[in-house]
């Protein structure tokens, strides 16, 4: 059976034979490379789908032409693709064969991205190498073990072929431990909301603050979000984990406001997943509903990445809570490919800066030039600008000279849990309260 598409074997097809392969290892080297075309769906997207489909006919004739060792290869699915490699030279080691094929994926990107303008797309590799020492492997196993290194290689900025390692089992274990934790830790309330305090440069009163996820475990330990919030974005239960983190801050302001006490408007991180299905306006507006707090105590924070990724959802999205009287900023500015164009076509009110430009130690002359013009160039769209991972005075002191109007960072305060914070509220003499 072939792939009508591409003439290549069906998957079933390509398993059977590198079965047989793998029988018939001898002294040889059975080298498993799967890869994926990043960006792809750009393609389909800009130029339909039989562009689309051209390319894939480009792209399996020259994966053909670039190994004369190839024993089999199949399209998996879509834009997936992979092949078996029969390697008999004993001097060519796992990693040079690595170099190669990385070679050979850069070489195809400069093609076809002049084929394909502004396409972005990248070709991201998994290698598993199976030799007589481990021939007891299936062949699903070792296309499974490519299979994970290529995700692997997809996360990665530029390392775009990557070979499987044990250790990779550990990262998986790690992720299957924590997904299935969730509906528990939900469930118990093992996660926490901690604040970190923002201020103003011209006075600096405390005028917000930032809601952070914290999950503290039964056993005390503390799970980062840096750890598991890229792990349960792949899973979807962020949207849930996000949820509970919205309720619990409307719950703590509203129980603030019936109790007369000071209250400042708090931001909430929104997660690119919920850009899959779009429930969060509802989510918001019940939650507006139900807890009665003014639309100005609650602002919403998307990464910058989130726009780029999905422009036209993310203006819906920021139209929606505009409509809704809720300020929305762009986190992470200045983390990733910052498109400037970006600033002008969405209508924010918060640029966040991100804290890559306050590296430690002194200040770089490179980086002020970069945050001043940043600062400049927000406060002449009417974009108010923030600055996150502020540390030291001087970086503080720099950011009041170029007129950037918020800061936050372990200078003012870590982010600390909601008892405390609120002690920094009604101690803070300075304390700007909007409602
Ligand atoms: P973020 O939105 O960029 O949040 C700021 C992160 O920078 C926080 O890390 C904070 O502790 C850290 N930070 C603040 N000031 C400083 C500083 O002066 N120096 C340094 N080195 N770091 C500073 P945290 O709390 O570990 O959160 C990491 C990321 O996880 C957040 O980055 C955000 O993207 C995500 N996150 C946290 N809570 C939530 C949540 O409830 N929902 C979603 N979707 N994402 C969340
Ligand atoms: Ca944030
Ligand atoms: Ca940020």
């Amino acid at each position: 059976m072939k792939d009508t598409l591409t003439g290549l074997d069906s998957y079933e097809i390509f398993l059977q034979k590198l079965e047989k392969e793998m029988q018939e290892i001898g002294d040889d080297r059975i080298i498993v490379v799967y890869t994926d075309i990043k960006h792809f769906k750009y393609i389909n997207d800009t130029y339909g789908y039989k562009m689309g489909d051209k390319l894939l006919k480009e792209f399996v004739n020259e994966f053909m032409k670039a190994s004369k060792n190839i024993a089999c290869a199949a399209r998996v699915y879509s834009d997936n693709f992979v092949t078996a490699n029969r390697i008999s030279d004993k001097n060519l080691s796992n990693e040079e064969f690595r170099n190669l094929i990385d070679q050979v994926n850069k070489a195809w990107e400069r093609e076809f991205r002049e084929k394909y303008l502004n396409s972005r797309l990248q070709f991201c590799t998994g290698i598993s190498i199976t030799d007589k020492n481990s021939r007891s492997l299936e062949a699903e196993t070792a296309v499974s073990n490519a299979n994970l290194a290529r995700k692997v290689a997809k996360e990665m900025e530029h390392d775009c072929c990557v070979l499987f390692d044990q250790s990779m089992m550990e990262g998986i274990r790690r992720e299957v431990e924590i997904t299935s934790g969730i509906p528990k830790a939900l469930a118990q309330k093992e996660f926490q909301v901690y604040f970190q305090p923002k201020m103003a440069t011209d006075t600096m009163e405390l005028i917000g603050a930032e809601a952070l996820v914290r999950w503290q475990k039964p056993d005390g330990k503390f799970i980062y979000p840096d750890e598991f919030i890229p792990l349960i974005e792949r899973s979807g239960q962020i949207v849930d984990v996000d949820y509970y983190v919205y309720r619990e801050v409307f719950h703590f302001l509203a129980e603030r406001i019936k109790a007369g006490k000071k209250v400042v408007p708090i931001s909430l991180n929104v997660s690119r997943m919920h850009l899959n299905k779009m429930h969060i306006l509802d989510y918001i507006k019940e939650l507006l509903d139900e807890f009665q707090i003014p639309c100005s105590l609650v602002e919403f924070e998307l990464t910058e990445s989130i726009y780029l990724d999905n422009t036209e959802r993310a203006l819906e999205l920021v139209d929606g809570l505009h409509n809704l009287g809720i300020k929305v900023s762009m986190d992470d500015f200045g983390s990733g490919y910052s498109s400037l164009n970006l600033l002008s076509k969405l209508p924010i009110d918060i640029i966040k800066l991100d804290r890559v430009f306050l590296k430690e130690g002194e200040l770089q002359e490179s980086d002020r030039i970069i945050i001043s013009c940043v600062v400049d160039m927000a406060n002449r769209l009417k974009i108010t600008s923030l600055c996150e991972g502020v540390e030291t005075q001087e970086q503080s002191n720099y950011l009041k000279e170029v007129g950037c109007q918020m800061q936050q960072g372990f200078y003012f305060s870590r982010p600390i849990p909601q008892e405390v914070f609120e002690s920094f509220i009604d101690t803070n003499p300075k304390t700007v309260v909007r409602t």
